[in-house]
């Protein structure tokens, strides 16, 4: 079977729209892979006019947590159900699984080759979950801050992480207000928080504000929305990016 991604390289997810030919792909696939969630609201009307697509929604399988606002975090919190559920390797394992099984089902020949890969998959999750622990675990502090969106609700309450962010996770407006600015410096002051995170795709300027201000180092948590082209040709992937953030939290909570 072969696959092919809707989203190229480098686009932002939270603004794509199909293009005639990515619905004529849709309409054509044995299986459509999609999270679900407030970013996919295009898809149910190509779903609908398409006639017996299969399609695997990947937020019916995992514990669904609601968009919330904390402390010092502006924008709205709209009701909608969070869809960053890969970022728990946890929720990864599930994802997986159900593709697995949706292959399996469509392709029956080919289900003990999807069988290995899932189990290899899945234990490299666990080395991931693990490593994620091991750092959590002897840390001196709990504390997170990002400069930034925050997509990583089910990620921090994965790992019992404490975490202050600007804006929640899909947000798409404007620069922070100067509250929002002041309230994470002070987060990161009165803490002593050595780090203050952007996500990819960041212009990271709030990041760099924060920064000066405090002498915090400034690093990447990759929230694995998408990658860049770059990334995508030196073949990063959603393991490899959660392994450099394995690295980038131990500084964060050193
Ligand atoms: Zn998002």
């Amino acid at each position: 079977m072969s696959s092919s991604m809707l989203l190229s390289p480098g686009e932002e997810s939270h603004s794509y729209e199909p293009t005639p030919q990515d619905i004529i792909a849709i309409q054509n696939c044995d299986l459509f892979l999609y999270i679900g969630g407030e970013s996919d609201n295009w898809v149910s009307e190509i779903l609908n006019a398409a006639d017996g697509v299969r399609a695997l929604p990947l937020m019916d399988y995992v514990d669904l947590k609601l968009e919330t606002l904390t402390e010092g975090m502006e924008g709205e919190a709209d009701g909608d159900y969070d869809e960053h559920i890969w970022t728990s390797p946890q929720n990864a394992s599930v994802m997986v699984s159900a593709i697995e099984q949706a292959l399996a089902d469509i392709e029956p020949d080919g289900a003990d080759v999807y069988l290995q890969n899932l189990e290899n998959y899945n234990s490299q999750l666990e080395t991931l979950d693990s490593d994620f622990r091991e750092v959590i675990s002897s840390a001196k502090r709990n504390t997170l801050v990002f400069a930034d969106r925050f997509p990583f609700r089910y990620f921090a309450d994965q790992y019992g992480l404490d975490c202050y962010a600007a804006f929640p996770g899909c947000y798409m407006g404007s620069e922070p207000s100067a509250a929002t600015v002041v309230f994470l410096i002070d987060k990161v002051q009165s803490e002593h928080i050595p780090v203050v995170f952007y996500i990819e795709f960041s212009n990271e300027k709030m990041a760099d504000t924060i920064c000066e201000a405090t002498g915090a180092k400034k690093l990447l948590f990759h929230s694995c929305h998408n990658v860049t082209k770059t990334d995508f040709e030196k073949g990063e992937t959603y393991l490899s990016l959660m392994h450099s953030n394995v690295l980038a939290l131990k500084e964060a909570l050193n």
